[in-house]
Order: C-alpha cells, then structure tokens, then sequence
C-alpha cells in the first residue's frame, strides 16, 4: 500500500479497516498458487493453501515451503564442492542486495504490536500496518513474499548476495525501523522494498517510490536521494518493459515516480532504497496480473535488470 508507514489519515483509517473485515468473514477453499521458480540449480514451490471455516476459525495462509533442491555434488572428492551460487565477476562483485518484502501475513493478527509507534528520525509512525488485499482476499503482504523470493532467485543466479528482511520465519513485522537498519547493516548496494497498493477500482499501473531529502534524528536521506532516483529509474523502466505495465494512472504524473518524505523505511535508510508498488490489488485488471504467477514472475525479473543495472552489472 502506498500509505505503508504513513501517518494516520481519513485514507488509512478506511481503507485498513475492510482489510481486517474481510479477513474474519472469509471462508470456504481456495487453493491460490502452486508455482515452480525455474532456476539453474534449485526450485522452490510456494503452495499457498487458505482455510477458514468461519469467522471464528478465520486461520493465515500457510506456506509450505519444500526444501530446495540440492546442487550436483561433484564426482571427485578431491575438487572443491559447488558453489552455492555463481560468483560474480566484475561490477557485481561482492555486491549486496537487500529485499524487503512489504507487511507481513501476521500483522493482521497483531495489531496491537504493529500500531505502537517507533521512531523514524523526522517523525514517529505505526511499527508496521497489515497491507491490502485483492478483492477476493489475496494478501499484499503474500504478493510481496512471492515476488521477493522470486527476485532473490534471479539475483542470485548473477551472483549477488541477496538479503530478505524477513521471510515467513516471524509473527509479524518487522517494524519499518528494522527493516531499513537491516539494509543499512547489511551495507547493501541497493534495497528495494515490494509492495502493492490498495486504493480505489480504476486507478492502475505500477510506481515507484523515492526517497524525499530529509534530515531530522538517525534520518539523514542527503547522500542517497541521487543513487536512489537513479535505482528506481532503472527499476520502473524495466519493469515496465517486462511485465508490460503502465506507470501509475492516479499519481506521478505519468512517470511511474513519486518522492515521498514520510516513508521511515526510506527516511532512515542509508543506503540507496527505493519501494515499487507493483499495481493496484483493488483493480479487477490489475489483480489479474498480481494474482498470476506468470505475471509475478516477470515482476521479479524486471526488478532484478533494472537493479543489476544500476549496480553496473
Ligand atoms: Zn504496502
């Protein structure tokens, strides 16, 4: 959602509410999506399986998660054991990559935990909100996980070493102040937080989000505001070239580019970080693409180009 981490507003307050409403009242099986990532070495398939019985059986998607599938084991014993993953070689070199999948499927359920408020240097806001969901109640923050994984996958393949903030292995969060000192600590050359919006039927395509020059307490965006415009260039036009998207028709211009200054994962980051909203989940056309695994999967690989891009690979 674009108002992620943003400040409480007639907007945020409306529109989180139906989320939690339709996440007690669904119910019945949906099997949403059994998917093979092809990769050189591993694959991994992300079945998503939601049960409900009812409002007071309402339970969070599960994830099954199968371990990946080994690397070749060489012949010899006397060579050395396969890499993990190919080592990169020139500019991409020793390079880091942090992803931050947006939200979290627990926070719907902790909402207590992700309303306190933390510091974000210019301001303080929410820890973390629970995100949108598609009409028929596909999660952003499942989207963001699918996407990430996917991204990671083909980042590595170029032998970027690739850090998730989190993956399914917390309740809920992290807090949009850990999720930027991940990056930071990891002193990744590029972060790029995932996401997708949830505003009104009509309006689509996807944007991005740079960071605006802030300075106040641990928030100083002064040296990353160039490299991030220019990372977040390199993402929208190729993601745009892959999945066939339009930039934003409800802000930006036409640009597909908005500078916002109240985001704390992007204040507190400093490192080169921008977030993409990939599309709209409460557009019918547009949660047609975001639903599709296909679709996802062209998402991940203009994401990967446009960063490999920028980090000269
Ligand atoms: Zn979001």
């Amino acid at each position: 959602m674009r108002y992620d981490d943003s400040p409480p507003s007639p907007e945020s307050a409306s529109s989180v509410s139906p989320d939690r409403r339709w996440f007690t009242r669904r119910s019945g099986l949906a099997v949403g999506a059994a998917v093979l990532a092809p990769t050189l070495l591993a694959g991994w398939v992300l079945v998503q399986l939601t049960t409900g019985a009812g409002a007071d059986d309402a339970r969070p998607p599960r994830i099954v998660m199968p371990a990946a599938v080994p690397s070749p084991t060489p012949s010899s014993s006397a060579a050395p054991a396969a890499p993990a993953s190919p080592q990169a070689k020139g500019p991409l070199a020793g390079k880091t990559v942090v992803i931050d999948p947006g939200h979290n499927t627990g926070n719907f359920k902790h909402t207590s935990e992700i309303d306190k408020k933390v510091d974000i240097g210019t301001n303080r806001k929410e820890c973390d909100t629970t995100g949108t969901t598609t009409n028929a109640g596909y999660m952003e923050a499942e989207f963001t996980l699918d996407v990430s994984r996917r991204l990671r996958t083909v980042l590595e393949a170029k032998g970027l070493k690739v850090v998730l903030t989190h993956e399914a292995d917390r309740a809920w969060g992290p807090c949009i102040d850990e999720r930027a000192r991940i990056g930071n600590e990891a002193a990744a050359d590029a972060v790029v937080s995932v996401h997708a919006d949830g505003v009104s039927s009509g309006n689509r395509g996807y944007h991005i989000i740079l960071p605006a020059k802030v300075k106040g307490g641990a928030a100083d965006t002064a040296k990353i505001v160039g490299p991030s415009r220019d990372l977040g260039e390199r993402i929208g036009s190729n993601f745009a070239r892959t999945t066939g998207s339009a930039p934003a028709n409800y802000l930006g211009s036409g640009t597909g580019l908005v500078v916002r200054d109240d985001l704390g994962g992007l204040n507190l980051s400093t490192r080169p970080k921008v977030f993409i909203e990939c599309g709209n989940m409460r557009d019918a056309k547009d949660a047609a693409l975001l639903t599709s695994p296909e679709w996802r999967q062209k998402a991940a690989q203009g994401i990967a180009d446009g960063i490999v891009g920028f980090l000269g690979g």
